[in-house]
């Protein structure tokens, strides 16, 4: 498995590629992804309590099945969490979002059978359950961009093992990989920003001037070339004054 940092950062990427949100604090929101991304790992806790974490270690939470299980899940928690917020008016538009809801919280737990499927897989079964209930079968890939992790088998050890030297190179290789994904994703989501340059607005072809709504009157000859309203302001006194 990777450590939870190239999961933390794959569900990063996710928060930063969508505009719905699963809060409305942005670190907060952040953190629900990331912590969605690292969910399949939760079956690490039984075999942890026994003993044993690895026991139960790649098996239905890393499958497609519990991802889309998430997505509900997810899902029926914002909508009812939106509803009990929203007007009358606006639950029509909470019941829009609950696919997008369902799709963005599937994707973000799935995303984590993504990355472990790119990992070298030192214990058995090799690989996990992907297409599971469809299929029952395991598997992997053999392109494995991440290293596996050096961990014990044993829960009094386990947490202990985790830090050593072999697995702080592999989280340092895990954020060189995942940190320009995450940089990619953040440029395009601002390209169009970037690109389109605002110009300024012409006052006679906006909708209001059209419809007869604005009159727009030219200045006097002689304060048309003035530059502020700072200036026309000190001419009028100064008109004032010669009269
Ligand atoms: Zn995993």
């Amino acid at each position: 498995m990777p450590l939870p940092i190239a999961h933390s950062m794959a569900g990063y990427a996710i928060a930063e590629a969508t505009n719905f949100r699963l809060a409305n604090n942005k670190w907060l929101n952040v953190s629900i992804f990331a912590a969605l991304a690292n969910l399949p790992d939760i079956d690490f806790l039984p075999g942890f309590l026994l003993g044993a974490p690895n026991r139960y270690h790649h098996q239905l939470t890393h499958s497609i099945g519990f991802s889309l299980a998430a997505g509900l899940c997810g899902a029926l928690i914002l909508w009812w969490w939106n509803h009990r917020k929203m007007a009358r008016q606006d639950i029509a538009a909470t019941k829009n979002s609950f696919g997008i809801y369902f799709l963005i919280v599937a994707g973000a737990v799935f995303s984590h059978c993504v990355l472990d499927l790119f990992t070298w897989d030192s214990w058995p079964p090799h690989g996990m359950p992907l297409l599971w209930p469809l299929l029952e079968r395991y598997f992997d890939v053999r392109w494995d961009i991440f290293l596996s992790v050096r961990k014990s088998d044993d829960s009094a050890t386990f947490f202990s093992t985790l830090f050593q030297w072999f697995n702080f190179k592999i989280a340092l290789r895990e954020f060189l990989i995942m940190a320009p994904l995450v940089g990619l994703v953040k440029l395009i989501r601002r390209l169009p920003g970037l690109l389109i340059r605002r110009r300024p607005v012409d006052i006679k072809n906006t909708q209001v001037a059209k419809l007869g709504l604005l009159e727009i009157s030219s200045l006097p000859p002689e304060q048309a070339n003035r530059r502020s309203l700072t200036s026309l302001a000190e001419a009028a006194e100064q008109d004032d004054s010669e009269r």
